[in-house]
C-alpha cells in the first residue's frame, strides 16, 4: 500500500508541484519556501519535489522562487539539525555522515559557517551549554499546580542530554544505528509534575516511549 502511494506522488504533474510551492509562498507572503515549511503547508512532502527536481534549490528555480540557498541559515537550525542527524545515527556524526539522506544541510555549510568541522562540534556542544537553564514559565494564576517550566523540550536541552546518554535508549538499550528511533523525553511526566529540566530528561527509543511492556528490536 506504501508503494501505491509512492506510485501516486511519482505522477504528480510537474506543473502540480510547482503550483504547490508557488501557493506556498503566496500563503506565507515569502519570495521563497523553505523545505520545512513546505513540509508544514504543503500538500506533498518535499522529498517529492526535491527527487523531481534533482534538488530543493533547483524546484526553487524551476517555480520560479527565490533561491534561498544557505543565506539566512541561523546557528540555531545548524544545531538542531545536528541533534537530529546525531539522534539518527546514533553517535558523533562525521564529515561525510551530512549526506543529503541524513541532514538538511550539508558539512560545506558548517564549514563555511564555523571554519572547520571540528569547529562546528565545539561550537555545538557550547552552544548546548548554554541551555542548561530551562524556559520559565510566568505562574498561572488559574493553575494550583506552580510549574517551573514550560512542557516544550527545547533543541539546546535535547543536545545535552543527547551528549549525557549517547544515542541509545535508556530503558531497553535500543540504539539508532540499528534502526531504533529516539527521542528526549521526561524521565517523570510532565503531566505528573515532572520539570523540564535536564535531570528530568532521557533518551528513549520510540518504543519504550509510547510505553508498550514487551520492548522488540527490529531484526
Ligand atoms: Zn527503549
Amino acid at each position: 500500500m506504501q508503494f501505491e502511494l509512492e506510485q501516486h506522488h511519482r505522477d504528480i504533474p510537474n506543473d502540480e508541484l510547482i503550483l504547490e510551492m508557488r501557493r506556498i509562498a503566496i500563503l506565507l507572503n515569502r519570495p521563497s519556501v523553505t523545505i520545512d515549511q513546505f513540509n508544514e503547508h504543503g500538500k506533498f512532502h518535499s522529498t517529492t519535489l526535491s527527487r523531481r527536481f534533482g534538488s530543493w534549490f533547483k524546484a526553487l528555480e524551476a517555480a520560479g522562487l527565490e533561491k534561498t540557498r544557505n543565506l539566512h541559515i541561523t546557528n540555531e537550525q545548524l544545531f538542531e539539525n545536528l541533534t537530529t542527524v546525531w539522534l539518527k545515527l546514533g553517535r558523533q556524526p562525521k564529515y561525510q555522515d551530512l549526506t543529503k539522506d541524513n541532514s538538511l544541510f550539508s558539512a560545506g555549510t558548517y564549514e563555511k559557517r564555523f571554519g572547520t568541522w571540528r569547529k562546528a562540534l565545539e561550537a555545538f556542544v557550547a552552544w548546548a551549554n548554554e541551555g542548561i537553564n530551562p524556559e520559565r514559565v510566568s505562574p498561572n494564576p488559574s493553575s494550583n499546580q506552580q510549574r517551573r517550566t514550560s512542557r516544550n523540550i527545547n533543541w539546546r536541552l535535547r543536545a545535552l542530554v543527547l551528549l549525557r546518554d549517547g544515542a541509545r535508549c535508556q530503558l531497553c538499550g535500543a540504539e539508532a544505528r540499528n534502526g531504533a528511533t529516539l527521542q528526549v523525553d521526561h524521565v517523570i511526566p510532565w503531566s505528573k509534575g515532572g520539570e523540564t529540566v535536564f535531570e528530568n530528561l532521557q533518551v528513549l527509543c520510540h518504543v519504550c516511549n509510547i510505553g508498550k511492556s514487551n520492548v522488540q528490536l527490529e531484526p
